[in-house]
């Protein structure tokens, strides 16, 4: 495979009494053929008329036996073809010049007998000497006249070509003849018997289509299949030989052929020069385009000519000297031939059905190797066959109890069943979420249909889909019921959808994954929780709002045990100075803590800021004091003109140490002070925590108290400007001072007199209560958003 080879071109010499030997002559290699020519004389002596050729071919018969030729031309084809190569043998020649005796021979002369009944003879052969393998024979017979296509071995009487309407058919197999009858043979005889009927055919054709028989290309194929014995080998080889008789190769002219003949010429003239196009195409290796398609017998050949193929041609000649430009047309065809290279390749190709017997075969010898490793490795008989539905039920239960926390751990046998557990891990987790989904929609959406509004509400509140899928039939009154667990605990008011997922889904752990959820159960449990009609044209907010005040519902068993803890709340809302004192025991007691904490720091430091302030006071007093002393004694000297001596400052000791004391006094001042700025930047520092404390701790306590008590439109109506709050509310005013005692303030009022006076007072306060009843509003608002959400 791969080797490039060379089309093999044979001359044989139709023996005669009259050969020219002047003109034609043999190398002594047998492969060399010269022609000379005596000058025409009519010309005249000089003229530059060619005389003289030599062409080197593969090999020359002269008188050579069918045997001989046979031995030279076909033997090497056969053989390969058996080795899947497929091979070509054609006769080219003018007419009578010996084509169809090197091809079929003569029939009534067994030892006379051609080529094409010697093929079959070795194909039987070789098929005998491989018993390994599994060899068909089949074989055709198609004729090609006037771009015609006839069965030879068409079992039906022939009628003509209409009859036989056979097209040329080029599928990835290969090429083949549609219609063209292909006959299995298993024996020689058969294939003879064949052989022979096709001639007789051929022969009655020409004479009921009145045609000329040496105008008719004949192609003799046999198509081999080999497969092996041996059933582990998938591959098998196709070949084809294909025995050509081409119609004579004479010149339109020489024939000097009118009407009918001239057409029939024409054509053998083109179909002959096609043949020849194609095939030098072929030897051209930057033609990537072969003209097959040009005749039809090109056409038939696709697969068969050069290329892959071991292609071999005999040109039959006349050795007569009258013949001799036929002879010499007919060997310039063969040394073109020979020019010509082809890559025979192997047809090899994969038997499916063998394939999988093989590996079925293979899959039964592994798990028998497993099974020997297993009982070596001392595991018990593991089954590696695919799962059958009892086995999947089973690892789906496994799974089931494993996310359940029933089961530990799930064994791990082999990667089979690792496999299906991941599957069932996804299995049980979309059925859960389905699971939810369905109960979740059952459980809210029990709305008459009809009733949009009601269902527009539940759609905002983000109980059902937007596709507004509601599931269920209304009840015998036609609206809906049921908000469900949650509502049994006030505390709770988010009502967003993931949280019921995880209500219920916690619900549904509970109640065990060998019982999921369904909706029935759950709606047994809440069955009490009956709305009044007219709550229909309300929102869910109105649901939600009369659910809280049915306030005789007991916590469901169902809470889960985080909620448990909590103390049951009572129905009606605590004022919020009562609730505020069970928020700072509650949730809000860390921040309280922290709270009481920079408050407490706070005042340390207020303290220490007033009690510093207030010795700066006294030393400032003492300073006046001593400067007045100072002032009263300098008045008195200059009263008595002590000072007028020589303008020396005389200065007695009760005025030096006021003086002194004076400067000590101012030194102190000096260090007060810088205290009493260390004091107020910490003060700040300090009172800005608290305040944030205290922002903290409302905020976080009005949050709870609206999740606990508070409804949304007790909240807008607190919120308008003058609105009515409802019982249990505190005025603003008053939630804005809540937390601040009254020593508080007074500390805060006495800090703040002191760096701008008091005037400054009212302007913190104002500032500080602005502050808080923005955060305050802040809060609300962000609130009532959630809640609109
Ligand atoms: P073609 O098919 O090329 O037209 P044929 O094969 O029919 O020519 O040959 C014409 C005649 O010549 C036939 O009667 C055939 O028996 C005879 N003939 C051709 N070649 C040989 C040969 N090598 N030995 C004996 N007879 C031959
Ligand atoms: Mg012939």
């Amino acid at each position: 495979m791969g080797t490039r080879k060379k089309v093999h071109a044979f001359v044989r010499v139709k023996p005669t009494d009259d050969f020219a030997h002047e003109m034609i002559k043999y190398g002594d290699d047998n492969k060399t053929i010269d022609i000379h020519l005596k000058k025409d004389t009519r010309r005249g002596v000089v003229n530059n008329q060619q005389t003289d050729w030599s062409f080197k071919l593969d090999g020359v018969l002269h008188d050579a036996s069918q045997d001989l030729v046979y031995e030279t031309v076909a033997k090497d084809v056969v053989s390969q073809a058996l080795n899947g190569y497929n091979g070509t043998i054609m006769c080219y020649g003018q007419t009578g010049a010996g084509k169809t005796y090197t091809m079929t021979g003569a029939t009534e002369n067994y030892k006379h007998r051609g080529i094409l009944p010697r093929v079959l003879q070795q194909v039987f052969k070789m098929i005998e000497e491989r018993p390994t393998q599994a060899i068909t024979v089949r074989v055709s017979y198609l004729e090609i006249y006037n771009e015609s296509l006839f069965d030879l071995l068409s079992t039906l009487p022939y009628v003509g070509p209409s009859v036989t309407p056979m097209t040329i058919v080029e599928s990835p197999q290969g090429v083949f003849i549609k219609g063209l009858s292909v006959h299995l043979t298993s024996q020689e005889e058969d294939a003879f018997s064949l052989l022979f009927e096709g001639e007789t055919n051929r022969i009655i054709a020409s004479h009921t289509m009145n045609k000329n028989s040496s105008r008719s290309h004949c192609i003799f194929t046999i198509y081999v299949e080999a497969h092996s014995r041996t059933l582990s080998d998938e591959k098998y080889i196709t070949s084809k030989i294909n025995l050509v008789d081409l119609a004579g190769s004479e010149r339109l002219g020489k024939s000097r052929s009118e009407g009918r003949v001239l057409k029939e010429a024409t054509y053998i003239n083109k179909s002959l020069s096609f043949l020849e196009q194609a095939i030098i195409a072929l030897g051209d290796q930057k033609r990537d385009h072969i003209p097959f398609r040009q005749c039809k017998l090109t056409h038939a050949l696709k697969d068969s000519l050069g290329g892959n193929c071991n292609m071999v041609l005999v040109t039959n000649i006349y050795g007569e000297a009258s013949q001799l430009e036929e002879t010499l047309s007919s060997l310039r065809f063969a040394s073109r031939m020979k020019l010509v290279t082809t890559e025979p390749a192997i047809n090899e190709k994969y038997d499916a059905e063998r394939m999988v017997k093989n590996l079925e075969k293979e899959l039964a010898l592994l798990k028998q190797e497993l099974a020997i490793h297993d009982s070596l490795a001392n595991r018990t008989l593991v089954n590696y066959d695919p799962m059958d539905e009892i086995q999947i039920a089973e690892i789906n239960s496994q799974v089931r109890r494993y996310l359940e926390g029933t089961l530990d751990e799930i064994d791990i046998i082999n990667l089979r069943q690792i496999q299906e557990v991941f599957n069932q891990f996804r299995v049980v987790l979309s059925q859960q979420e389905q699971e939810v989904e369905s109960t979740l929609r059952r459980k809210y959406t029990l709305i008459d249909k009809n009733d949009f509004a009601t269902i527009s509400a539940v759609q905002k509140a983000g109980l059902v889909d937007d596709d507004g899928h509601l599931v269920g039939e209304p009840d015998g009154q036609g609206f809906g019921l049921g908000v469900a667990p949650f509502s049994t605990r006030p505390g709770k008011k988010s009502k967003s959808k993931k949280m019921f997922k995880e209500q219920l889904s916690s619900l549904a752990r509970k109640e065990g994954a060998s019982s999921p959820v369904s909706g029935k159960d759950l709606d047994a449990s809440t069955s009490k929780i009956q709305l009044t009609p007219s709550s229909k044209d309300g929102d869910v907010k109105d649901m939600l709002l009369q659910d809280r005040e049915t306030s005789s519902i007991e916590p469901l068993a169902s809470e889960s045990p985080k909620e448990e803890l909590r103390p049951p709340r009572p129905s009606t809302p605590p004022t919020k100075p009562v609730a505020f004192e069970d928020f700072k025991n509650e949730r809000g007691s860390e921040i309280n803590r922290i709270f009481k904490e920079n408050k407490s720091i706070l005042n340390e430091r207020r303290k220490r800021a007033s009690e510093t302030t207030k010795r700066i006071n006294a030393i400032k007093r003492e300073i006046d004091m001593t400067k007045e002393a100072l002032n009263f004694h300098k008045s008195l000297r200059e009263k008595q003109g002590e000072y007028e001596n020589k303008g020396l400052m005389i200065i007695d000791e009760e005025e030096f140490l006021l003086i002194l004391k004076l400067k000590d006094l101012k030194k102190q001042y000096r260090t007060e002070y810088q205290d009493l700025q260390d004091l107020r930047a910490e003060i700040q520092y300090c009172q800005h925590l608290v305040d944030q404390c205290r922002h903290r701790l409302l905020m976080e306590f009005d949050i709870w108290y609206n999740e606990s008590f508070f409804v949304p439109e007790d909240l807008q109506a607190a919120l308008k400007p003058g609105g009515s709050i409802r019982p249990g509310m505190m005025p603003l005013s008053r939630i804005v001072s809540l937390g601040e005692d009254d020593q508080d303030r007074f500390s805060r009022l006495q800090q703040t007199m002191l760096p701008e006076g008091p005037d400054s007072v009212s302007f913190y306060n104002a500032k500080v209560k602005t502050e808080q009843k923005h955060n305050y509003l802040k809060t609300m608002m962000g609130l009532q958003q959630t809640h609109r959400k």
